[in-house]
């Protein structure tokens, strides 16, 4: 399924303007430059799929994704969605872009029956911080289950990544909808890629 060419579908900007409910969803969230549209390029094959230099506040959107080759009628849907949840954490973003942005994915997170899971990406050299905490009340109030993976391995030696992989696994222990397992991902050198298309293929079909 990852290997086929993969298309946009649409960009959400509001609930209403949701495709119809289809196949299970599988959405992607982080801090903006966490490395987003790198690892949805990477676990796609496919560069330039999701755009790599989202500049401060531009992508306000949720961004669907559908392997390419169904026509989405009738008996002939994709088997899966992947939807790219706009960045956060714009140290100059305004409040009112903050309050659209919380507006935006709580409401998906709670009204999206077809959404699965949400893998949420934090970056390796910086671990779990404030507004990453912050989006992870706000799946454990909606309910949804969430994954966390660390983006940037590459940047950190592995003695520092298996460390912080287990820091991370103590802070969202206690955590309700969080999936309790942590995986290590590097976009550049192509690391820990089949382990989250596994997981997301599990999610998908669970
Ligand atoms: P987004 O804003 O979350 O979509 O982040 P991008 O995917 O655009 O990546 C932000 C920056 O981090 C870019 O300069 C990428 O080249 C870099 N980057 C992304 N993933 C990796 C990775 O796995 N390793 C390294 N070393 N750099 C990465």
């Amino acid at each position: 399924l990852f290997k086929r060419p993969w298309v946009f579908i649409r960009g959400v900007p509001a609930m209403k303007f949701l495709p119809p409910e289809g196949p299970p969803e599988i959405a992607f969230a982080g801090r903006s430059n966490v490395g987003k549209s790198s690892l949805i390029n990477a676990l796609l094959e496919q560069g330039g799929l999701a755009r790599t230099s989202n500049t401060p506040g531009r992508t306000q959107e949720l961004n669907y994704f559908v392997p390419g080759g169904f026509s989405g009628e009738g008996e002939d849907l994709p088997p899966l969605a992947l939807v790219d949840m706009p960045g956060y954490g714009f140290a100059q973003a305004p409040k009112d872009e903050v309050d659209r942005w919380t507006k935006l994915v709580f409401d998906y997170l709670k009204g999206r029956v077809t959404l699965k899971r949400v893998y949420l990406l934090i970056d390796a050299r910086h671990g779990i911080m404030k507004r990453d905490a912050d989006v992870m009340d706000l799946l454990d109030k909606a309910a949804v289950s969430y994954q966390v993976v660390l983006t940037k391995a590459d940047k950190i030696k592995p003695p520092a990544v298996l460390r912080l992989k287990s820091e991370t696994l103590d802070k969202i222990r206690k955590r309700p909808a969080a999936f309790p397992e942590v995986v290590a991902t590097s976009s550049e050198k192509s690391e820990g890629l089949d382990e989250v298309r596994a997981a997301i293929l599990f999610a998908a079909a669970g």
